[in-house]
């Protein structure tokens, strides 16, 4: 039916294969700390990087290490710039071609998450991190007349969604759509993105608002994670690969032959999450946290860790709803979004314990397989419009 032929998706009769749905997982450690410089001074760190070989080594006492292999290993020296155009930009590239992206930090509290990912900087400087870096590629790749860029920006605490754009929005329904299974988040603030000034005050002010609510709850931003969501809008053009017959909004049969380019509109998502502190809460030793937090913060990084074990594993069953996380993260793990995972380390021997179940976190996400797919779909109504405005031209030149 016409309806039909217009609601028909792109990505899912293109062949999308040539994109490997791999996650992708890289390493970073931290540099030392003045007090880690100091206190640990006599003693060296718990882990050996081999950057080269994208390998790196755990010690597990004096004599013996293991050694894990992933997509990319940073030193401490490695630049923000270096660290975004591996990690990320491959991403945003996807999402401006109309693939969904996601780019999430996972490690223990204190060791760069924020810094790698939220890092506002001055204009122009160095330590500028993944957001601003890919808010620049997005804005310089799309056409202000034809594209549109808006973004929502989210903290989930104990299972709750609250909006930082909009603190009074402290509850934020998550809803799937049954039939494509795409999440969203109708009730969050969408701001439209004109200019990079305005993206950064964004962030600026969602920053604000989050250190507000967390101080009214009495808990601390490691404690929560922080979600970006950008969405981009594009117009694209493509062939149909059979014969289309699609009914205008006046009534008129357009019929468009195997090989004619239309019209296409892609909207897809990129995702950025700075995750929650991994450490186990009752360990981090600070005030002010219940039974029930630490619960509740334990469910969302559990229920994540249990789905990417159930994929890595081929398991047919992905415990995808038991947190709001998931749920969130469900196109980015298991779905058909590209992938890229950061995980954060620190260098002190004292954390070796944390150290070694991130690493391994990062080593079951190495082995999950998403089906990226275009989300691209034949704008046929746009196409319609077009053809009848064209033909009124026509007719209007005839009657002259
Ligand atoms: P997290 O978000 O994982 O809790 P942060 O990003 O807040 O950790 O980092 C903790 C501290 O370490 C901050 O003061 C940050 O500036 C510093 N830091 C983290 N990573 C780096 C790095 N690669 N180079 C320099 N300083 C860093
Ligand atoms: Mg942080």
């Amino acid at each position: 039916s016409p309806s039909s032929a217009r609601r028909s998706s792109i990505g899912s009769q293109k062949n999308d294969s040539h994109i490997s749905g791999r996650v992708r997982v890289a390493v970073r450690i931290r540099p030392r700390n003045a007090e880690e410089l100091i206190v640990d001074a006599d003693f060296g760190d718990c882990v050996e990087l081999q950057p080269e070989l994208k390998r790196l080594r755990l010690r597990k006492n004096n004599w013996d290490c293991e050694t894990y292999q992933f997509d990319e290993v940073f030193a401490e020296t490695a630049s923000q710039k270096r660290v975004y155009e591996v990690v990320a930009k491959p991403v945003v590239e996807s999402v401006l071609e109309g693939y969904n992206g996601t780019v999430m930090a996972y490690g223990q509290t204190g060791t760069g998450k924020t810094f790698t990912l939220g890092r506002l900087g001055e204009e122009d400087s160095a330590d500028r991190g993944i957001m601003v870096r890919a808010m620049e590629d997005i804005l310089s790749d799309i056409s202000p007349e034809n594209d549109s860029v808006t973004v929502s920006y989210l903290q989930l605490y104990m299972e709750t969604v609250q909006d930082l754009l909009a603190p009074e929005r402290d509850n934020i329904p998550i809803v799937e759509d049954p039939k494509t299974g795409d999440v969203t988040l109708p009730g969050a603030t969408l701001v439209p993105i004109i200019d990079h000034r305005s993206f950064v005050r964004l962030l600026q002010v969602g920053e604000a608002n989050r250190f507000a609510a967390n101080t009214k709850l009495n808990t601390e931003s490691s404690r929560s994670h922080a979600i970006l969501l950008v969405n981009v809008r594009k117009v694209g053009r493509a062939k149909p690969d059979r014969e289309v017959v699609v009914l205008s909004e006046n009534g008129n049969c357009v019929q468009v032959a195997k090989g004619n380019r239309v019209p296409t509109i892609r909207k897809s998502k990129l995702v950025i999450v700075d995750l929650a502190g991994s450490e186990r809460v009752y360990k981090s030793g600070s005030e002010g946290h219940t039974l029930e937090e630490a619960k509740s913060i334990n469910l969302s990084l559990t229920a994540l860790g249990k789905c990417i074990n159930a994929l890595a594993e081929n398991s047919p069953h992905v415990p995808t709803r038991d947190s709001k996380l998931t749920r969130i993260l469900r196109d980015s793990f298991g779905g058909t979004a590209r992938t890229s995972l950061i995980i954060t380390i620190g260098p002190s021997p004292q954390h070796r314990g944390e150290t070694a179940s991130t690493i391994m976190f990062g080593q079951r996400a190495m082995k999950v397989e998403n089906m990226v797919k275009l989300k691209e779909e034949f704008d046929y109504k746009g196409l319609c419009r077009r053809l009848e405005s064209e033909l009124d031209k026509l007719i209007v030149e005839n009657e002259r």
